[in-house]
């Protein structure tokens, strides 16, 4: 048995040499660009993933700018707004806060991203490491911006220099102020409004093309990402952690939802079955289309229509909710970021999960309603606590479903809103479904 033992072994020794000839003329070849289709899929993989980042991250600006405009603009002077806008306003304000404080509640309680260090090593590892300032320097880098920074903070010195550094927040507030100040010269402004309203709409063009790329995107981050650090191991560990943090957003969803049916009960007083099911057509559209301003003509027709409430507050506060209030992709967003925050094991303290709170109620009001605006508006927030952007790749691959979801959520915030409105605005209002 030795003996046959000893003759095997230059056997063997040459079959070794012949494999490791094999396989160092095909990495020869690999790199001569023989051999290289897989090795040329994967630079194309990560190709288009990075491209699609980066047309996300180049849109930004002009989206959240002129969308604001829009949506301040489209109010009317602001010093006539009146009861029904301030209400409106403190209406939606309102309720996309308890949206955000559901969100942040259940994924501090469910906690979906704990223990995720090993399987989503490979995401993490492509984060560029980022020094973390204390939370108190950080809220108050939100407000006062930072010494010797001219362009950060909510009132930069110098607003194109935020622009370039992407400070979304401070664009934010300046937009809210011009747009405020523009509603007030009357008809000579009028021109200055189509203009923001035309390239609003090149914009929402824009981002749709950019959405046209979304799946070959999203397929070449995800793809480039599991090619890169990992196998099948892995990625069926960062599937099962992304099915937890999809399952926190849906059951948050699910309750801010139970919370908007008791307003329409309690507020609006009237039959929640029957009203919801009255706007049952918008809902279904804001899930097809992932945009509340794709579905705002259903909307506004299902709410009068079926509903019988007030043209008054339905061409009001339908079209402004469309822009402005987004209960599903506030609360979205901060569970979304504490998630990031907890899959790198970073835990976020009182102070800064109250930035999330106000900077997630923010985003999602300069959110525009079309498809997946959340995502891009999520970096407003990331920024906010100092979670590197790149962590946005980690939850890409659902986003398209979850934007489904937070839409539906959003256009019934709208609709709800059109009811309490009506119920506590409009006088005389029309009959109670
Ligand atoms: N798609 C959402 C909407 O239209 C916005 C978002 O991306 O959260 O309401």
């Amino acid at each position: 048995k030795a003996k046959r033992y000893r003759d095997a072994i230059p056997k063997i020794n040459n079959e070794r040499e012949r494999i490791v000839k094999l396989a160092n003329d095909a990495d020869a070849q690999m790199k001569a660009g023989q051999l290289g289709l897989a090795y040329s899929l994967g630079v194309f993989t990560s190709f288009v993933g990075d491209i699609f980042l980066r047309m996300l991250k180049g849109i930004v600006i002009p989206l959240v700018f002129t969308s604001m405009i829009c949506g301040i603009t489209s109010l009317g002077d602001i010093r006539r707004v009146g009861k029904i806008g301030i209400g409106t306003v403190a209406y939606y304000m309102l309720t996309t806060a308890v949206a955000v404080f559901i969100g942040i509640l259940l994924v501090q309680m469910i906690q979906p991203g704990v223990g995720a260090d090993d399987t989503f090593a490979y995401v993490s590892k492509n984060i560029e490491a980022k020094e973390r300032s204390s939370a108190v320097d950080t809220l108050l880098a939100v407000f006062r911006g930072r010494p010797g920074e001219p362009g950060s903070g909510m009132f930069p010195e110098n607003i194109f220099l935020a622009a370039t550094e992407t400070n979304v927040l401070a664009l934010i507030v300046f937009a809210l102020v011009f747009g405020g100040a523009v509603t007030t010269l009357g008809v000579r402004a009028q021109p200055v409004v189509d203009f923001f309203n035309v390239v609003n709409d090149a914009v929402m063009k824009i981002v749709h093309l950019i959405m046209y790329f979304a799946p070959v995107g999203i397929f070449g981050l995800v793809a480039a990402n599991i090619a890169k650090e990992g196998g099948g191991r892995e990625f069926l560990g960062q599937l099962s952690l992304l099915g937890f943090y999809v399952m926190t957003v849906i059951i948050a969803l699910g309750i801010h939802s139970g919370f908007l049916f008791s307003l329409i009960v309690f507020v609006a007083r009237r039959r929640p079955i029957q009203y919801t099911l009255g706007v049952l057509r918008a809902l279904l559209t804001a899930v097809s289309t992932s945009s509340s301003s794709a579905t705002l003509p259903i909307t506004l027709e299902c709410v009068e229509e079926n509903n019988k409430v007030s043209n008054q507050a339905a061409s009001f506060v339908l079209p402004l909710g469309a822009t402005i209030n987004m209960d599903g992709t506030a609360l979205y967003e901060a569970v979304a970021v504490i998630f990031i925050a907890q899959s790198q094991g970073i835990s976020l303290g009182g102070a800064e999960l109250f930035i999330i709170f106000l900077t997630a109620t923010l985003a999602a009001v300069g959110a525009a309603g079309i498809p997946q605006a959340g995502l891009v508006t999520m970096v407003i927030v990331l920024t906010a606590v100092d979670l590197p952007m790149a962590g946005i790749g980690t939850i890409l691959a659902v986003d398209w479903f979850l934007d489904r979801l937070r839409t539906t959520v959003n256009v019934y915030g709208d609709a709800t809103g059109a009811a309490v409105i009506d119920r506590l605005f409009v006088a005389g209002a029309s009959t109670k479904s």
